[in-house]
């Protein structure tokens, strides 16, 4: 690859554009699936750079928020200037990395993943994983039968 050429050309040498999907970048991306590109002597973020070379200048202060949640996606149909805060209630609302995280803290702080529970001896059990598994939880889960997916505590 022509390190000299110009950024826009190689974004359209490893994207292609169609109607309705994602526009995925196929080079080189970073440990979290978000494409890079070098710019100058410096790698960006490839949906930033796309933001900015199709849509506009972007706000220091706000991310780039993809709506289809495909990181290498760069299409701009599918990008959009969101705050931290509005970042992180749509990844809380989406569900996605998020309920592990909580579930996580809480059993640092001594509940069970629904927050109702202490982990008392007579509360839990091992699971195969080697994770604790909140009894009270899982009695009121049987109990109401419950139809949304169940999430582990
Ligand atoms: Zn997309
Ligand atoms: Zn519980």
């Amino acid at each position: 690859m022509p390190v000299a050429c110009d950024p826009l050309v190689r974004l359209w040498y490893y994207v292609t554009p169609n109607d309705t999907e994602c526009w995925e970048w196929r080079g080189h991306k970073n440990h979290s699936g978000y494409g890079l590109i070098r710019v100058g002597r410096k790698m960006r973020s490839v949906h930033r750079f796309a933001y900015e070379a199709m849509v506009g200048p972007l706000d220091p202060t706000l991310d780039i928020m993809h709506t289809c949640d495909t990181r290498a996606c760069v299409n701009p149909a599918h990008l959009r200037l969101a705050s931290t805060a509005e970042n992180i209630r749509d990844m809380i609302a989406k569900g996605r990395d998020n309920f592990r995280g909580k579930a996580q803290a809480r059993d640092r702080a001594g509940v069970c993943g629904s927050g109702r529970h202490k982990w008392i001896p007579e509360n839990w059990a091992p699971s195969s994983d080697g994770r604790r598994r909140c009894l009270p939880c899982i009695k009121e889960r049987s109990a109401k039968k419950w139809r949304s997916p169940v999430l582990d505590g």
